[in-house]
């Protein structure tokens, strides 16, 4: 792209001069520094990051620059990149099902903490993970609630299942901790109260004390405009219910958000490749591209237009249907997009908050995905 300086001011003026003909992820290094302290000052316990939602060296470098000491890696690859960029960092293996030749390179790699959730995966860690200073932590399910969608339907034990292995985790010699994951973008705190409530539960039943219990990820991100997330008072909430939950025996806590971290910290910017019969608007990114997650978990609202001189669109708004640029019919952004009526080729369609399962879903299917990525000091346009 013939970059002329490495740091632009923001989106507006990277497109007014580069004019780039794909798609452009822009990337705030103070927006993670933020996203991070917003975390580390008021998580009452270890922040750790998802390294799946974003895993790119800039992000894992800022995040790590900004104070965070865990990672959350669910394969070899995800376990090289944190030994690489964060050296020191506590590595938590918590992907439950692994094959053994993932366990043993995990074992040469020298990590310390796992996840399991059935009774097969974990005789295969006992089996092959020396158990002195090795925390092997229980993960377990709730029926649904207050998330995008459900996680639940893939991992997690029920709590009954979740009381034997946990003891069975304890009998082998590991350090005994509970994890749980309420499901992504989930805006409901009343999800994590449910979970800490049952979490406590389950190590009494099991007669087990825990060191720590890791509250998961899915805090949410700002998606849109009407729904700004309330982290603190989430926070507070885990760290009221934790306390009346365990009494005494309170673990620590651990949580691991990788949405929230990262998800505000980029915005994409898509060309306007045509407008079709007045209510068609073909982009150059869809569903195959950075916009996969739009079908599973709603559209993000907090969307600007801007003319290809950088001028925001401002004619009243007229809803559309959107498009990808692929030839998959597929390939298109779930209900009618309100945008603005002026809207024309060449345009510029801007997406908040979007560092999160976009630049790591996006494919090559048709022969798109070339996606041009720039640093910006902020991301207002
Ligand atoms: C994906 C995942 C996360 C992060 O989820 P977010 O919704 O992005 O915060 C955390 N923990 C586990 C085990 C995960 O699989």
């Amino acid at each position: 792209m013939g970059l002329s300086k490495t740091i632009w001011t923001n989106p507006t003026e990277f497109l007014r001069v580069e004019q780039p003909v794909d798609p452009v992820l822009f990337f705030a290094p103070t927006a993670v520094q933020a996203a991070a302290r917003r975390f580390i000052d008021g998580f009452p316990g270890m922040v750790t990051y998802a390294v799946k939602s974003n895993p790119s060296d800039e992000m894992v470098e800022n995040l790590s620059a900004a104070g965070v000491r865990g990672y959350d890696c669910a394969s070899g690859f995800e376990i090289d990149l944190i030994r690489r960029l964060a050296p020191d960092a506590a590595i938590h293996y918590n992907n439950p099902v692994r094959a053994r030749h993932e366990i043993a390179y995990a074992v040469t790699r020298g990590v310390k903490s796992y996840s399991v959730d059935s009774r097969s995966e974990l005789d295969k860690l006992i089996e092959m993970v020396p158990a002195e200073g090795t925390e092997i932590s229980v993960r377990f399910k709730l029926p649904v609630a207050g998330a995008a969608y459900n996680f639940g339907a893939k991992f997690g034990a029920t709590a009954e299942v979740a009381v034997d292995l946990l003891k069975v985790v304890a009998e082998a010699g590991f350090i005994p901790s509970i994890t749980f994951h309420p499901g992504t973008q989930c805006t409901d705190p009343k999800a994590w109260e449910s979970y800490i409530l049952e979490a406590a539960e389950i190590a009494r039943k099991a007669g087990v004390t825990i060191a720590r219990l890791n509250v998961g990820g899915g805090f949410p991100n700002h998606r849109l405009h009407g729904v700004a997330p309330q982290l603190e008072e989430t926070f507070a909430l885990i760290d009221r219910v934790a306390t009346e939950a365990f009494g005494a025996d309170r673990p620590l806590l651990v949580c691991e958000p990788g949405r929230a971290l990262c998800g505000d910290a980029y915005t994409l910017a898509a060309r306007v490749k045509a407008v079709r019969d007045d209510s068609h608007v073909f982009l150059n990114d869809g569903v195959y591209g950075t916009l996969t997650e739009l079908p599973l978990i709603g559209v993000i609202d907090r969307m600007e237009v801007l003319s290809a001189t950088g001028e925001k669109r401002v004619g009243e708004e007229v809803p559309r249907i959107i498009f990808g640029p692929t030839c998959d019919s597929v390939d298109r952004l779930p209900g009618d997009i309100p945008l603005p009526g002026d809207i024309a080729e060449g345009d510029f369609v801007i997406v908040h908050g979007m560092g999160a399962y976009s630049t790591v879903t996006n494919s090559r299917f048709n022969g798109f995905g070339d996606l041009g990525i720039a640093t910006v000091l902020s991301l207002k346009v």
